[in-house]
């Protein structure tokens, strides 16, 4: 279109002008093709979404069309499942601090599995007649990645030592399985590959064969338009050629799903010189919307969506409007000169960002939309002050 940054087939800057700024888009035929890729790697695995990428019933919806089942870690994401028609035996839940609510929520709704993170939540599952659990193993593996989203380190708040887990297996028969889960925005094959191959071990050590074999997930969503990163066949792929066990397999793509699926809108406010040479573009977003530049150094791109293929004239910085120096979105990126009014399209934004907002300077939290085909329909509307005031007493 002329140069327009199309998604969907609908122009980037009609939907900022039809749903307002920020905005996240989200590409309903790129989830379904990342979920068939799922579903066509490991078709006899249960793929549950890791509801905590995004909780949002539509896309929950949509997911269980492709068979899918959903990751869920606390009520209320549990709720969403459900009102996405979710059906119990297509839910995992987690958490490493489940209240009772939680264990008695994961009862009522029949869910196919619990996963355990303690000696003592085994104990409290017992109680609630929760008698499928997989346990989840701590196997010291540091996957590479930002140090806040590994999970399986010597000492991590997840999980179970081998010690414990081992000893989990002796207390309660209604323990089914293991799972296993190193962490997030994995590039590396190597560390996925590693940690099969130790629960590998594990498995044979134990007084239990395992009926099913949960591996997480955690593949990599490259955030910039030309990176190079392993694909869904490849990353499943490792997992499937190392796995030894012999047992029901089930994977929790989060990020893999929605996070490429996903562009964030703004609007350009500000731009204007700063020392040292830089640029400074300022949006109607930030770190309000989009925590993960500051919590893990994400590194975005951007896209003057209306002159997505004109030439660049620099290298500019975009900020956020919060009241923070490191409310910065991208520390350097090259665009065709930004104005005031240009709508900035920051692609790869669909996971954690949305589902990790916040009204930090009483900024109420974004709409999200779902484009396909020319059609874009709201899937989260939009927080106004006066949502944000109602919970003021
Ligand atoms: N499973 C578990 C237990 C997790 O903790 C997470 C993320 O933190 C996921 C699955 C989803 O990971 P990702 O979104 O990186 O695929």
């Amino acid at each position: 279109m002329d140069g327009r940054l199309t998604i969907g087939n609908i122009a980037a800057s009609d939907l900022a002008d039809e749903f307002g700024t920020p905005l996240v888009v989200y590409c309903e035929s790129t989830i379904r093709a990342r979920a068939r890729a799922y579903r066509t790697a490991a078709p006899e695995a249960l793929v549950v979404y890791g509801t905590k990428a995004f909780p949002n019933v539509a896309i929950l919806r949509l997911l269980g069309e492709e068979g899918l089942g959903a990751d869920v870690s606390t009520l209320g994401e549990l709720a969403f499942a459900r009102r996405a028609g979710m059906p119990g035996e297509r839910l995992v839940v987690h958490g490493n601090n489940k209240s009772d609510d939680e264990l008695r929520a994961a009862a009522d709704a029949d869910a196919a599995f619990v996963v355990v993170d303690s000696l003592e939540e085994l104990d409290r599952c017992a109680a609630f007649g929760l008698e499928r659990l997989l346990v989840r193993v701590t196997s010291g593996i540091e996957a590479e990645t930002h140090e806040d989203i590994r999970t399986a380190y010597v000492g991590s708040k997840f999980g179970l030592t081998p010690e414990d887990a081992a000893e989990a297996v002796r207390r309660s028969r209604s323990v089914v399985g293991l799972h296993v889960h190193i962490g997030s925005q994995l590039l590396a094959l190597a560390a996925v590959r590693e940690s099969v191959a130790w629960l590998n071990r594990f498995a044979d050590g134990l007084d239990l064969t395992p009926e099913v074999v949960d591996l997480g997930v955690g593949l990599v969503v490259p955030t910039q338009l030309r990176e190079a990163t392993p694909t869904i066949e490849e990353f499943v792929g490792a997992l499937l050629d190392e796995l030894d066990v012999e047992a029901r397999l089930i994977l929790e793509p989060g990020r893999s799903l929605v996070g490429r699926a996903g562009v964030t809108l703004y609007r350009v406010g500000v731009v204007k010189r700063a020392g040292g040479g830089r640029t400074w573009v300022a949006v109607d977003g930030g770190v309000s919307d989009n925590p993960r530049p500051q919590l893990y150094d994400a590194r975005y791109t951007a896209i003057v969506a209306d002159r997505a293929e004109a030439a660049t004239s620099g290298t500019y910085s975009v900020a956020g409007k919060h009241c923070e120096s490191g409310d910065v979105l991208i520390d350097l990126v090259e665009l065709p000169e930004p104005r005031r009014g240009d709508v900035l399209a920051v692609p790869a934004t669909g996971a954690y960002t949305l589902g990790m907002a916040s009204n930090y300077n009483g900024v109420p939290r974004p709409a999200a939309v779902l484009v396909r085909n020319g059609d874009a329909r709201l899937i989260r509307r939009r927080e106004t002050i006066d949502d944000l005031l109602e919970l003021e007493v």
